[in-house]
């Protein structure tokens, strides 16, 4: 996005994480200069729990829900901890959940995925009807990072129903994408730094009930579900981000990302991972680059200024084969040469278009496929600005 060093940068991985917008950057340094500890009784207290309190009305109207089920968090991971860690009774997952769901559980049961990436939802079924008379938990997530494949949320809902189970999701990927009736759902992951707002701040929307003991212990902060005091400047950057994000334009985003795969599919009509009329994010497309490593792809995109990842790389860094894409049946030759782009509201035609040239000129130099592309034009020079 911003110039770093000489060349200009493109950033298309706004899965990973968004670029904090300039109202939120302000609204946090404005929460700065108040001093004090919400649980305070004094005044500077006061003023702190009015700010948290009004952050989190905020939340709730963007969520369409009752504020006081928002417990904010550390984030997503935190979250999906919260939700299914200590939840008394048994526990379903899909096979595509991000690791902070899928991961927390050695118990838990595992719902398949189609070869498009969505659950399954009469194995769902199936395995809700071996009712073992214990609570229930089904963690579909709302749309998939590495895929953007939308999930049939609202049938796992009326399923879950049907057999008195409780649903989570984690909604990280399509919350101000994606409008769903998010009241629906027991329990909800939301995470800022997804949003344009700071990370290390989240929430767990929850209702109240649920059989769960939290596992964070201390103060009574958060209605228990997650003691420590609480981070101001995180809660208000938060609750600005998520308002700010149901102004996104992602119509023009799918136009962008259309545009992008039509001029791929050009190249090599093998390319495109995703089948065009999934019902997806309108900002991710994942692309395949026969021969290539996905390893390869990132850093050559790299030299080239443009920001974009594998869909799995780990925290340290490392890119490994995907476990989502293995989940929909992808082989593990295949699985290690594709790479994920997620573009932003913001981005722009120029951008794709230096990001198509870029891609031809790696698939040239290093694919051992053959380009089909009758305009050879190479990207290795191409420099412009973010957002211009
Ligand atoms: N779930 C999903 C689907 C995600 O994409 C991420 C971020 N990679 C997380 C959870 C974790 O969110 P956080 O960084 O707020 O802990």
């Amino acid at each position: 996005m911003a110039a770093q060093g000489a060349k200009l940068r493109v950033y298309f991985d706004y899965n990973a994480t968004a670029p904090l917008r300039s109202s939120v950057r302000q609204t946090m340094i404005e929460a700065m200069d108040l001093v004090g500890n919400a649980s305070s009784v004094h005044s500077f207290g006061r003023d702190v729990r009015k700010k948290i309190e009004s952050s989190r009305q905020r939340v709730a109207i963007a969520l369409g829900l009752e504020s006081k089920r928002v417990i904010f968090t550390s984030g997503a991971t935190e979250s999906n901890n919260l939700a299914l860690k200590n939840f008394s009774g048994r526990v379903i997952v899909s096979a595509i959940e991000h690791d902070s769901v899928f991961k927390v559980r050695d118990d838990a049961v595992t719902i398949p995925v189609s070869t498009d990436g969505v659950v399954d939802l009469d194995n769902l079924d199936k395995l809700l009807e071996k009712n073992s008379g214990e609570p229930t938990l089904i963690s579909v997530m709302a749309a998939n990072n590495e895929t953007g494949v939308i999930q049939p949320l609202a049938e796992v809902v009326q399923i879950a129903k049907k057999h008195r189970a409780y649903v989570h999701s984690d909604a990280v990927q399509a919350i101000g994408k994606v409008e769903f009736p998010w009241h629906m759902l027991d329990m909800i992951s939301v995470s800022g730094h997804k949003l344009g707002g700071p990370a290390g701040i989240g929430c767990l929307v929850i209702n109240t009930g649920l059989p769960i003991v939290p596992y964070i212990k201390g103060g009574g902060q958060e209605r228990s579900y997650r003691a420590g005091t609480e981070n101001l400047i995180g809660i208000v950057g938060m609750a600005a981000a998520i308002e700010e994000s149901l102004k996104d334009n992602w119509i023009h985003a799918k136009k962008l990302r259309d545009t992008l795969e039509d001029l791929i599919s050009e190249i090599d009509p093998d390319a495109l991972v995703i089948k065009k009329e999934t019902n997806r994010l309108s900002n991710t497309a994942v692309l395949y680059m026969a021969g290539v490593k996905s390893e390869t792809q990132i850093m050559s995109f790299d030299l080239k200024g443009f920001a974009v990842s594998a869909g799995a790389a780990c925290s340290s860094g490392k890119v490994k084969t995907s476990r989502v894409l293995e989940a929909m049946g992808f082989n593990t030759d295949k699985n290690g040469q594709v790479i994920r782009v997620s573009i932003g509201p913001n981005s722009n035609f120029k951008e794709i278009d230096g990001f198509v040239r870029a891609w031809q000129s790696i698939y040239e130099k290093c694919s051992n496929a053959k380009s089909k592309y009758v305009n050879n034009v190479r990207g290795d020079d191409y420099e412009f600005a973010y957002g211009a």
